[in-house]
């Protein structure tokens, strides 16, 4: 998260003292630029789009005001946000969680699709003020009726644009349909697209806009190289590098599942700690995979776009493109990884004869000229 130059303390922004405590014991000494701008409008509730890439704080641009909206009295769902992933979904409930240690007796229940649907029914039946979810299983709820919104006041979008991206778009609409129409609408997105724009036309009144868009696209502190390599090659030049590097914490994008299972295959060989992330594992197995690389017992994360995204684990040294991304944007968010919080860190990019004009492509589209790196040797690493 980028130093904000304004000058603005999370105190300027009229947020409560229980919250600004847990802000601090966060570690979060000023708002970010999203958070500087989005935050006031929210509090003031207007509807606000906001624009941002990864890693720039949005989940609190949205969780503070979402949290001060709340009154704990009241048992019933107040305010819903709608996630892409189930990932994020977690990640965003335990971020809300932190920022509300201080004040009492707020309740947040994430729902998403496979995880069982009783025990979010038992759950949500309890009463809950707020709930993060996945679209599919959110309108599943809306439609069993066991998701009460009749008190709900205001609705998030996080993420918008990966929403759209991933089919949503039919859910979201008829769960913006069914949401009260006395509501607060908040959406957020790194990109700005047509749809993105017809939906908030649609659905927001009189949006403030808040856009903090930086100049580069990749952030200055990542490191970037890449390496030519022959596609039977690119797990022994990983390796090499990891060893080189002394990297401890990484993050390796590959574009199918079944390269997934093959690179953590051949890493645990040449033992290396990897664990391999894609949509094909069921929920369990996914969350299990991610806390234990949260934790550090897993310092290896092998996944697909899809299955990475938004997630946000901090202090990865370095991010591995074992494939080069079919999209452009791919590339951005996934050495948006590394290199957070003003860290440095690394991007590695692993590039086969056929990917050549793709990676080229990338560069032109980042604007950022990625450096060829020498492959270590074997004396390099002995
Ligand atoms: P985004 O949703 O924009 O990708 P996140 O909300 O996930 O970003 O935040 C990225 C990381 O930065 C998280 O680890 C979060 O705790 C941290 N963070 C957020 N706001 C601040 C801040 N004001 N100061 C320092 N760190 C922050
Ligand atoms: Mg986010």
């Amino acid at each position: 998260v980028q130093p904000v130059a304004t000058g603005i303390t999370f105190a300027d922004l009229n947020i409560s003292a229980d919250i600004l405590a847990a802000v601090t014991e966060m570690g979060f000494t000023t708002p970010s630029p999203i958070q500087a701008e989005a935050i006031p409008p929210i509090l003031a509730g207007r509807d606000v789009i906001g624009q941002a890439q990864t890693g720039t704080g949005k989940t609190a641009a949205f969780g503070i005001p979402a949290l001060e909206l709340i009154d704990p009295s009241d048992r019933s769902v107040q305010v819903l946000i709608l996630c892409p992933t189930r990932e994020l979904a977690v990640q965003v409930t335990e971020e809300m969680r932190k920022l509300c240690k201080f004040k009492r007796g707020i309740y947040i229940e994430t729902i998403y699709g496979g995880d069982s649907i009783e025990r979010q029914i038992r759950s949500l039946k309890k009463g809950v003020h707020i709930v993060v979810g996945t679209p599919g299983r959110v309108m599943d709820h809306m439609q069993r009726n066991t998701l009460k919104l009749d008190d709900a006041k205001m609705i998030i979008l996080d993420e918008a644009d990966e929403m759209l991206d991933m089919g949503f778009r039919e859910d979201i609409e008829s769960i913006l349909e069914d949401f009260p129409q006395e509501r607060q609408t908040v959406l957020f997105s790194a990109t700005m697209s047509k749809p993105i724009l017809a939906m908030t036309q649609r659905f927001q009144q009189n949006p403030v806009m808040v856009k903090v868009v930086k100049k580069e696209l990749t952030n200055v502190n990542i490191e970037q190289v890449y390496f030519e390599v022959k596609p039977k090659a690119k797990t022994e030049v990983m390796c090499r590098l990891i060893d080189l590097y002394d990297l401890k914490l990484m993050l390796v994008f590959c574009n199918t599942k079944r390269k997934v299972e093959e690179i953590v295959e051949d890493m645990m060989l040449r033992g290396y700690q990897a664990e391999g992330l894609h949509g094909d594992l069921r929920q369990a197995q996914r969350s299990n995979v991610m806390s234990k690389f949260r934790a550090g017992a897993t310092t290896i994360l092998v996944a697909t776009d899809v299955a990475a995204r938004g997630i946000d684990v901090d202090n990865v040294d370095a991010v591995i493109n074992y494939d080069i991304p079919l999209d452009e944007e791919y590339y951005v968010h996934r050495i948006g990884r590394t290199g957070r919080a003003g860290k440095s860190g690394r991007a590695f990019s692993l590039v086969s004869r056929d990917e050549k004009f793709r990676f080229r492509d990338i560069q032109t589209y980042t604007k950022v000229r990625v450096d060829k790196g020498v492959i270590p040797s074997f004396e390099d690493i002995v």
